[in-house]
């Protein structure tokens, strides 16, 4: 006898619909899965087979044939256990085919008869509706993520031997309540931290104009810690937003299970020896690295300049598109990857360059290949660079009144509103950041003082065509968080002050 369950399979981001048609045939005792199953689905035999005794249920002698359609796409994953159950429970006369009819079905199975959380459930609860199921059976983990899409009917749930006895009675266990996200409550917060001013007003224009931040100091100057409260005064996601997020994460395997997902953008802090896979995807799956991880949110890579050459140039392709693509043998998948880059670098080989104690013994021309390694189509896209010192002794022991991240996120969230009407014209520019140097030299208001400002800045310091068009960018975010319609000379000021030390370089403007 033949079943069909539906059900889906998760590809990058997306699910595609996937039907699986199980034969329960008389002979030889057997176990056959056709349809590019990967080695993970292969394994299916063995835990279905105990979840369905320990489920009180049973697996047939029978020569079992599963075919998984369509046939000429690779399918990954633990979620086909369940439907695989489903089929041999129809296929075998232990359920009526009635039960399952309109249903979708995903979810590992442990060896107990548990159904286990998976990958990509937001992503197979939006296949469900496009393929208009009258349910997602899913994992009851599972169930906060794919609630967050509202309008696809959830029936969660935690065993095999509760769904069997729903289904037999023809009802479907309870669809879990709308979540409402909200911003983390317990983030670190600014405030928190004592001092560095300049540190804390860069990281506040980088998340209103959604700049690239270089971070420049010593050891145990505190970059980290500033580097980690960003999310913290970014704007916080919103619905559409939150849904890529929320899917990244899912099929990356981060997501908790235990809570509604929060709005507060993702923080991701990789290790400077992470592989290429690691940081920009792939591997089985294949699965988004840490540059889709950090989608919406901040990634920091602390060590900056250690990172291997390949890995700086394999940066290229997020910084650029806003995305990541993995080509495999039969197909291309991709991943967003819209991320606020926090780099962090000591000021010399040493890490002891500028400070007065003149411990620092580098060479010259040591600090200056040192600091060159930062070139090319990364340093076009940072647009701040923050000098920070070693904190001294006596600030760390004041309490002073340190502004909180709330206060600093509303400014953020005020500029950004500016920018949004400025940019409607742009495609793909939603903040400063973004805009082309070009582009804001004509569109960007400013004021005749901050234009000979400006130019005066350029001939005396001699700033490349590059470090004009940051400082421009830099001005525009200032003006935005004071309100001002035009940039004026202050914010000029201001924004030379973050401009790093590139003024010799070359290298053409985009
Ligand atoms: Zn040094």
């Amino acid at each position: 006898m033949l079943a069909a369950i539906r059900s889906a399979a998760v590809l990058g981001v997306d699910a595609f619909a996937v039907t699986v048609e199980v034969d329960a045939a008389a002979g030889l005792p057997g176990w056959t899965m056709v349809g590019l199953p990967s080695g993970s689905v292969k394994e299916a035999r063995e835990r279905v087979g105990a979840a369905l005794v320990n489920a009180g249920l049973q697996l047939p002698p029978r020569r079992w044939t599963i075919n998984l359609s369509p046939a000429d796409v690779r399918k990954d994953g633990t979620a086909f256990d369940l439907p695989v159950a489903l089929g041999t429970l129809v296929a075998s006369g232990q359920l009526e085919a009635d039960a399952v009819a309109g249903l979708l079905c995903v979810g590992e199975l442990g060896l107990d008869g548990g159904i286990r959380p998976i990958r990509g459930a937001l992503p197979l609860a939006r296949a469900a509706r496009d393929a208009g199921a009258r349910a997602l059976v899913l994992p009851a983990a599972n169930a906060h993520e794919a609630a967050l899409l509202r309008d696809v009917r959830l029936a969660p749930c935690d065993s095999l031997a509760s769904l069997v006895d729903h289904l037999r009675a023809g009802t479907l266990p309870s669809a879990p309540p709308a979540p409402t996200p909200e911003i983390a409550p317990d983030q670190a917060c600014f405030s928190e931290v004592v001092g560095q001013p300049l540190a804390k007003r860069a990281l506040e224009i980088a998340a209103a104009g959604g700049h690239n931040v270089l971070l420049i100091g010593p050891p145990g100057a505190g970059k980290t810690m500033l580097a980690r409260r960003l999310p913290s005064i970014l704007p916080p996601l919103d619905d559409d937003a939150l849904l890529e997020v929320v899917a990244v994460h899912s099929v990356g395997g981060i997501l908790p299970t235990d809570r509604v997902p929060t709005r507060t953008p993702p923080f991701r802090a990789p290790h400077h020896t992470i592989s290429l896979p690691g940081l920009i995807g792939g591997g089985p799956g294949p699965r988004p690295g840490e540059v889709s991880l950090a989608h919406r949110g901040v990634l920091f890579l602390d060590e900056l300049l250690e990172l291997p050459r390949y890995v700086l140039d394999a940066m290229r392709q997020p910084l650029e598109d806003a995305r990541v693509t993995i080509v495999r043998a039969a197909q291309s998948v991709a991943f967003p990857a819209r991320f606020l880059l926090v780099g962090a670098a000591n000021p010399c080989p040493c890490g002891h360059d500028g400070e007065p104690t003149g411990r620092c013994r580098c060479a010259a021309a040591e600090i200056a290949r040192y600091r060159s390694r930062l070139s090319g189509p990364l340093a076009d896209r940072i647009d701040l660079h923050v000098r920070i010192g070693a904190v001294a002794l006596a600030a760390l022991g004041q309490m002073a009144q340190e502004e909180p991240s709330a206060h600093i996120r509303a400014r953020v969230v005020a500029a950004r509103t500016r920018q949004r009407d400025r940019y409607a014209v742009l495609p793909g520019v939603r903040v400063n950041g973004e805009a082309p140097g070009r582009w804001l030299q004509q569109h960007g208001a400013l004021a005749a003082a901050a234009r000979s400002l400006l130019a005066e800045a350029a001939e005396r310091l001699r700033l490349s065509a590059r470090a004009f068009h940051r400082t421009l960018r830099v001005a525009r975010t200032v003006a935005d968080l004071e309100g001002e319609e035009r940039i004026e000379a202050s914010a000029i000021a201001e924004a030379l002050l973050f401009r790093g030390n590139d003024s010799q370089e070359g290298g053409a403007p985009r």
